[in-house]
């Protein structure tokens, strides 16, 4: 079996191979490193291996795998890419550097409010179904600038950008169709002046299309750390 060293090696050749297709500097992509249901070992390996952003989906995990890797806790920062209800935002506000699945003002003002003093603001990005299942949580795209407004000028987070999760597809023009509208709707709102600065879509199935589309920051967990059991 692969090394995790090895397979991170192997995404990060699959990113700059995608950005050089579509001209990109392959700097101005974030490798995010989705290690939900893997160990804090698993997380420590692709540390050592120079990987140092990390994304989990389910709170309880990720503190425990926090609090298991305090000893590396500067160099690393963690993402919260799974859904959060509003009974798990002091843990989150305190022990996280980014949630990218803000889909409801309350939530935000939650987080805003349980920010610890001491800490950075709380970098967020709002979750848009781009799909448009009923089933799947987001911001549905009429929404999203209204949200947006309202999320920007809370005092304890800092908008980045979007998020999405699309129905998936093959093919890679199929695949760039929802990525293209997360970016079209995440331009406007750079338009309107928000200062955004990441677009955050892509995982191990689609990246190559999400970075053709203008993606900052790819999820990527089964490409680096293998199939989740
Ligand atoms: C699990 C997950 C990923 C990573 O998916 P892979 O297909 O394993 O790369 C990315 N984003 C979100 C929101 C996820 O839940």
């Amino acid at each position: 079996m692969a090394s995790i060293a090895s397979k991170l090696q192997q995404v990060r050749h699959r990113i700059s191979q995608a950005c050089a297709l579509v001209q990109r500097d392959v700097q101005s992509v974030t490798l995010l490193a989705v290690s939900k249901t893997f160990g804090a070992d698993a997380v420590r390996e692709a540390h050592a291996a120079g990987q140092h952003a990390f994304g989990e989906n389910y709170v309880q995990e990720a503190l425990a795998k926090i609090e298991a890797l305090a000893d590396l806790r500067p160099l690393l920062e963690w993402h919260l890419i799974g859904p959060l209800q509003s009974n798990k935002t002091r843990e989150v506000a305190r022990s996280f550097d980014w949630v990218h699945t803000i889909d409801r003002l309350k939530v935000a003002e939650r987080l805003s409010a349980q920010r610890p003093p001491e800490r950075a603001p709380l970098s967020v990005c709002l979750q848009v179904n781009v799909s448009g299942e009923a089933s799947k949580s987001g911001v549905a795209p009429a929404e999203v600038a209204a949200l947006a407004r309202a999320v920007a000028v809370l005092p304890r987070l800092r908008l980045r950008g979007l998020m999405s999760i699309p129905e998936p597809v093959e093919g890679f023009e199929a695949q760039r169709a929802p990525h293209r509208r997360l970016r079209e709707l995440w331009a406007a709102l750079r338009d309107e002046g928000l200062a955004l600065d990441t677009l955050s879509m892509g995982m191990s199935a689609d990246l190559e299309a999400a970075v053709a589309e203008g993606a900052t920051l790819v999820r990527v967990g089964s490409a680096i750390f293998g199939e989740r059991g």
